[in-house]
Parts: structure tokens; C-alpha cells; sequence
């Protein structure tokens, strides 16, 4: 069995407020929101980083940005903006090495981040 807790949630053995799906993405609530909408999106395969997800070469890091939007759009918030970031490595703040995009939104977003 996998020991990355996103590969868990990917296969429904940790439970998550799962709010979009599709065949190669999942999206979910983040368990300690930073703003009114605060989603993950992972895609189901394993890679452990943005630049591992860049390497992949199918067209898999599409489908994470495609899936990214579709939430904005679902959570209301892609009219008044909202932000996507990917964190990687421990020096931008990663702490899950199973990549996902923060899906941010709801509130006014202050630039630059801390
Ligand atoms: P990172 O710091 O790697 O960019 O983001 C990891 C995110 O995962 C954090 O925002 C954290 O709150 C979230 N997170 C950590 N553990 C869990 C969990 O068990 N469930 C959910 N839904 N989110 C989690």
C-alpha cells in the first residue's frame, strides 16, 4: 500500500471533501482552509512535485490546470479571480510530496505572498 496520504485520499482509504472528479484529476477541500475556497487538486497518478508533473509528458499537467478552473468556476469565485500554486520543494513551503495545485479564492488575495 501507498504511504503518500494524497495517493490515499486518491483511493478513498482516507475520506476528503471531495468536490470535483475526473478520470486523471481529483479535486478536494484543504483540511486547514486559507481562504473561503481553498481546493486541491491532485492528479491521481503519483509525482511528487510540480517538476515532476512537467516531466510527465502526456498531458497530465494539463489536466490538473483544466480541472484547477473547472473548480473556480464551480466554486463561483473565477469571475472575481482567483489563484492556483503549486509549492515545490520544502524551501516554497511544500509539506505533501504528491504534487497538487492550490485552488485559492473568495477573498481579496494580497501580492506578493509571504
Ligand atoms: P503544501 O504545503 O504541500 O503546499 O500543501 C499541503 C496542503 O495539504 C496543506 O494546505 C494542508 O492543509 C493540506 N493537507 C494536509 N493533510 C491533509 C489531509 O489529510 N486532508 C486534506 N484535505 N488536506 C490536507
Amino acid at each position: 500500500m501507498s504511504e503518500c496520504l494524497f495517493c490515499k485520499i486518491v483511493a478513498k482509504e482516507i475520506p476528503a471533501e471531495i468536490v470535483h472528479e475526473t478520470g486523471r484529476t481529483l479535486a478536494f477541500r484543504d483540511i486547514n482552509p486559507q481562504a473561503p475556497t481553498h481546493v486541491l487538486v491532485v492528479p491521481k497518478q503519483h509525482h511528487a512535485d510540480a517538476a515532476a508533473l512537467a516531466k510527465a509528458d502526456d498531458g497530465l499537467a494539463d489536466d490538473v490546470l483544466k480541472t484547477a478552473h473547472d473548480v473556480a468556476v464551480h466554486e463561483g469565485v473565477a469571475e472575481e479571480g482567483y489563484r492556483i500554486v503549486f509549492n515545490t520543494g520544502p524551501g516554497a513551503g511544500q509539506t505533501v510530496f504528491h504534487v497538487h495545485a492550490h485552488v485559492l479564492g473568495g477573498r481579496s488575495l494580497t501580492w506578493p505572498p509571504g
